[in-house]
């Protein structure tokens, strides 16, 4: 069985005009991996290093050679995304110059341009020369507002900190993200709540809500002695956390993620869409012009990459009908708004849309989805199980 790709996550409408192929007629999304940070927490399975003067320069040179290979596969993007890592490793100046070449590759006219931050890098400046280079949205890493669990995933920042983060990017005017994680180790379900609506009571206009993962040899899962999930306590505390959030006027519109109207992450829709987005930086993933592939996941051998003229030099796939028909009901079935399969048909009309069609209607017949004008939906049933319900569409 093909495995579903990782590094990508999930899309809320696939009804949108996209001509067959999923070409560009929106805008790709540019995607940054800042490979930086200065510690690393216990659960992180990300790539990244700790800063130093000759790293950072060494990063910035590669990636303004990297966007302008880039920019010749995609000459427009819609939206941009800067994520790690932290970006927040960078200095103010730093920023702005990455800033700068984002702007100057992009093609003019992003929609939307992210940033994640964690609560001890969103200084004024950082801030200030982000609002300066065109950042719309900042997404920031309080994870938990409890300063016991934040130790205990071995997270540097204390609450405070995010409270005041949050303030200094509100003043600044940005549209603001708050990512949270729950089923921390020794974290009840009252907890989660009060942590949650903690959370709420800064009023952002977004909220991301992710279980905790323990990923294989990360600090945490060696402290745990590997890695032990409960699923009934997930289960309970998703149930709970979508119960919340939905009695408090929230919508939620993908599995783990809630907004206020409109302030959904446009970047984020068009990846799981399966939409075109290009990715620079070590590690980062990239799908445009039907190959999907990523950068070496280590700083050096992707710059040297990049001096070669060479992008995409991990994993590359040509991408079929067949394969993208299978992820944009993989990763559109996650969202809340679910497929709509005959537009998904039109997009991707060579996939085994008869195998595929009888999948959903098995999902249908098993309680996990349901569909209504011609729209494919997981249950709630089925959001939890969201995983195996995708694997279901795999050949
Ligand atoms: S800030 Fe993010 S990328 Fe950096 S160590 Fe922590 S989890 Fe990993």
């Amino acid at each position: 069985m093909r495995r579903i790709p990782v590094n990508m996550s999930i899309p809320q409408d696939n009804s949108r005009d996209n001509p067959p192929g999923g070409g560009l007629s929106r805008g790709a999304g540019l995607y940054v991996h800042v490979p930086f940070c200065a510690t690393r927490c216990d659960f992180c399975a990300f790539y990244q290093v700790a800063p130093t003067v000759a790293r950072t320069r060494l990063f910035l040179d590669a990636v303004e050679r990297e966007a302008g290979l880039a920019a010749r596969d995609a000459p427009r993007f819609a939206t941009a995304f800067w994520g790690g890592g932290t970006p927040g490793a960078l200095s103010a100046a730093n920023l702005a110059r990455l800033g700068a070449l984002v702007k100057k590759n992009a093609g003019g006219g992003l929609s939307e341009w992210t940033v994640e931050l964690t609560p001890a890098s969103a200084s004024e400046a950082r801030l200030e020369a982000l609002r300066e280079a065109g950042v719309t949205r900042v997404s920031i890493g309080v994870q938990s507002l409890r300063g016991e669990l934040l130790e205990k995933l071995g997270r540097r920042h204390t609450p405070r900190q995010s409270v005041e983060a949050f303030g200094r990017a509100r003043k600044l005017g940005f549209a603001v993200n708050i990512d949270l994680m729950f089923a921390l180790p020794g974290q009840s379900r009252d907890e989660w709540l009060g942590d949650l609506g903690e959370a709420l009571r800064l009023e952002p206009d977004h909220v991301s809500t992710y279980c905790l993962t323990l990923e294989e040899d990360t600090a945490l899962w060696l402290r745990l002695g590997g890695g032990r999930t409960d699923p009934e306590r997930e289960a309970d505390l998703y149930l709970a956390t979508w119960d919340f959030l939905e009695e408090r006027g929230w919508r939620q519109y993908e599995i783990s993620n809630f907004a206020r109207p409109g302030f959904e992450c446009a970047h984020n829709l068009n990846t799981w869409a399966m939409g075109e987005w290009i990715g620079l930086g070590p590690s980062a993933a990239s799908q445009h012009g039907r190959v999907r592939g990523s950068n070496a996941a280590d700083l050096d051998a992707w710059a040297a990459a990049v001096d070669r003229g060479e992008r995409l030099t991990g994993g590359r796939t040509a991408l079929d009908d067949a394969t993208l028909a299978e992820d944009a009901l993989i990763f559109g079935l996650r969202a809340n708004a679910g497929v709509d399969l005959a537009g998904t048909q039109r997009r991707f009309p060579g996939g085994d849309w008869e195998r595929l069609r009888a999948a959903a209607d098995a999902l249908c017949g098993n309680g996990l989805a349901e569909q209504a004008a011609g729209r494919l939906r997981l249950t709630r049933r089925g959001r939890l199980l969201a995983d195996a319900a995708g694997a279901e569409f795999l050949k």
